[in-house]
């Protein structure tokens, strides 16, 4: 598929818009770039676009309050698309709206995703879905609410124009972007790297208590249920502590797990390059990039961080 106008013929009065559980920046930035373009462009159209409780330092997007966070399985909607959702399991609160809908699409940039629609535009070399959804609407459209909701998303999976995916067209859509004339720093440090004290107390504890493994090639941090409880944060309060692990020397791997119900871990695991994570994420039912990657787990988290060394060590014996 060339362009998302390609999708909206006659027929197509209401389209559905998604992206995964526990949405993330990108997540976010896909939907709303594609929600606000799709309003703007097709004004005609019935356009809904629903995300599990997307936090609230998105809220500068453009119509970010229009966000539906419960879902409504008696819809049918005529087209239903999701954004950077790797597989069906991540749909989460729209999985029957999916279901249901009469013709589906998927935009996305895992590797890991088999291509679960009717018609998938899966590129798994690109940074963010929301540069993927750059490349797919006509660039002469992209207004400043539309450019502000994809810039957001590409900052937030390329960790501000930082890890290995980012590419010069990358920078060149960013450059596009950033013309149409939004506050970009005020974006960057208040979505991405502002915390709240207790996410940034949090964060201080998790390294002070990180445990290096493997020879000093894999990093650990842990966050159980009691101790979320203890500084009132969930899972959302931790993002970015992998990210700051995965920048310990010597380091090829990092692992972040946090309890979020008794016994049960949410991994997410960083790699330097030497070791696909992608890979270890697969093996135990999750997915992600080769070098960002996650997945749910059960167990103490010894256990849980036992199985991830074995599968990380097999990989680091063969490269
Ligand atoms: P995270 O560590 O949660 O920031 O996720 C890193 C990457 O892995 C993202 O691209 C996610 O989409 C993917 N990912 C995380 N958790 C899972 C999961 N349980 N199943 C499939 N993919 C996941
Ligand atoms: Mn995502
Ligand atoms: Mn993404």
């Amino acid at each position: 598929m060339k362009k998302i106008s390609e999708l909206l013929d006659e027929s197509v009065r209401s389209v559905g818009i998604a992206g995964h559980v526990r949405p993330d920046g990108d997540c976010v930035g896909t939907c709303m770039g594609l929600y606000l373009y799709l309003k703007q462009e097709y004004p005609k159209l019935a356009v809904d676009v629903y995300l599990d409780h997307p936090k609230q330092d998105f809220a500068y997007i453009q119509n970010f309050d229009e966000i539906q966070m419960e879902a409504d399985d008696t819809k049918v909607y005529d087209l239903f698309i999701t954004c950077d959702v790797s597989s069906p399991d991540r749909i989460g609160l729209a999985e029957t709206m999916f279901a249901h809908a009469k013709r589906t699409f998927c935009l996305d940039h895992h590797i890991s995703n088999k291509g679960f629609a009717d018609i998938n535009h899966v590129e798994g070399q690109v940074s963010s879905a929301s540069e993927v959804l750059y490349t797919l609407l006509d660039p002469e459209k992209v207004t400043q609410p539309v450019a502000v909701a994809i810039y957001t998303g590409m900052i937030h999976d390329t960790g501000v124009f930082q890890y290995s995916s980012t590419t010069p067209r990358t920078m060149e859509i960013a450059a596009k972007l950033m013309a149409t004339g939004f506050d970009f720093n005020k974006i960057i440090d208040e979505s991405f790297y502002q915390k709240s004290y207790l996410q940034n107390q949090i964060m201080g504890r998790v390294l002070t208590e990180s445990i290096l493994f493997l020879h000093g090639t894999c990093i650990a941090g842990i966050v159980r249920k009691k101790d979320m409880d203890f500084y009132h944060v969930d899972g959302k309060d931790l993002d970015g502590i992998v990210s700051q692990l995965r920048l310990t020397k010597g380091v090829e791997v990092a692992v972040f797990i946090y309890e979020h119900d008794p016994m049960q871990y949410k991994v997410s695991m960083r790699s330097n390059g030497r070791v696909d994570v992608s890979r270890v994420a697969l093996y135990f039912g999750g997915g992600g990039h080769t070098r960002a990657a996650g997945c749910d787990m059960s167990g103490t988290a010894y256990d849980v961080l036992n199985n991830l060394a074995e599968q990380i060590e097999k990989q680091l014996l063969k490269g």
